[in-house]
């Protein structure tokens, strides 16, 4: 049976929340106990994704998990170290975490128990090639990179095998000085990595071979770099929809008018109809962001405002009394005053 979480949710090491969440919930439905009476394997099996879908539904818990990869779950009890060794570290505003060195707490302690730093004595290692550790990074990136794919620089921490030593640890019958017999060294290498048109908050990229390398012959492990998108003050993304708010004048409103919506695709040129109300919205088909699974664009939203003149004159006033006299009746005719 499989005891990696990503296999059974049956979802990729890069899934979104929401298709972790719906994994799970397809998945729970299929082995709830309620639906299997008296079939123990169901039962077990249900037991398993809720394992799995508390860690990987938890952000911190995943990337924990990640750093690791696959976890017997009967070694994650088995801490040594009792936790507390630092957190991630932060580089010129990249968060670079460094599978084994770090750890708080639960699974990341584990690196310590896996990793080669403390000699792995913990663990009984398999003597063939192992498998690098996966490495994870965190690049936070504007929303217009996001929404245009862009191409990021990343310093990406690794543990690669000593160049004076070959990876033996020694020289001659002394203890190499350049890893301390440890026969590997962290080198920085700054990788370039592409992030894809229409990427969401939160998305994984999965850089495969740029983890830690491999030990006796081993593949090294994946990098996976995790995109946050900042914000931006005025496009508002909604799943592939982009919503924004264009300000009209009341004239603009009652006459009906020509306006030029901003998008992320450039201006379009849009048609306001006449008597169009505060808070109308509109759409532009296929002028919202991209999917990044369908490759399809979702649509832009705009609201109008209508927005008052500030100027206060007698011009003014003489045109709000004209211009109260077009309402028939009163707007909030028929409105309820209250709960009753
Ligand atoms: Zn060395």
């Amino acid at each position: 049976m499989a005891t990696d979480y990503y296999q059974l949710l049956g979802v990729a090491r890069d899934a979104s929340p929401e298709e972790i969440k719906k994994a799970y919930r397809k998945l729970a439905r299929k082995f709830h106990p309620d639906v299997n009476p008296g079939n123990s394997e169901a039962e077990a099996r249900f037991k398993q994704i809720q394992e799995a879908y508390a860690a990987l539904s938890d952000a911190e818990k995943r990337e924990q998990y990640d750093r690791f990869g696959s976890v017997d779950p009967s070694e994650a009890g088995f801490d040594p170290f009792g936790g507390a060794r630092g957190g991630p570290r932060s580089r010129g505003g990249v968060h670079v975490d460094f599978g084994d060195l770090g750890g708080t707490g639960g699974f990341q302690d584990l690196g310590d128990i896996f990793g080669n730093i403390f000699g792995g004595g913990a663990r009984r290692r398999p003597a063939g090639p192992s498998k690098g550790e996966d490495l994870l990074v965190q690049v936070e990136i504007s929303f217009s990179q996001a929404m245009q794919g862009a191409s990021v620089t990343l310093p990406v921490q690794r543990k690669v095998e000593c160049t004076r030593c070959h990876g033996s640890g020694t020289e001659g019958t002394a203890r190499c000085s350049s890893c301390r017999g440890s026969g590997t060294v962290v080198s920085t290498e700054r990788l370039k990595v592409r992030i894809p048109e229409g990427i969401n908050d939160g998305r994984r990229i999965r850089v495969a071979g740029k983890g830690t390398e491999g030990s006796r012959g081993g593949p090294a492990g994946d990098l996976f770099v995790r995109v946050s998108v900042r914000e931006d003050p005025f496009f508002k993304r909604e799943g592939d929809d982009i919503r924004t708010t264009v300000p009209i004048t009341f004239p603009e409103a009652y006459r009906g008018a020509e306006v030029v919506v901003g998008t992320i695709h450039g201006p379009v040129r849009a048609k306001v109809p006449a008597g169009t109300n505060s808070g109308r919205t509109f759409r532009l088909r296929g002028k919202g962001a991209k999917n990044m699974k369908t490759r399809t664009f979702g649509d832009h939203l705009y609201s109008v405002e209508i927005v008052v003149p500030k100027v206060q004159s007698p011009a003014g006033e003489d045109a709000a009394r004209k211009v109260s006299e077009l309402y028939g009746e009163d707007p909030r005719k028929g409105l309820p005053t209250g709960l009753g």
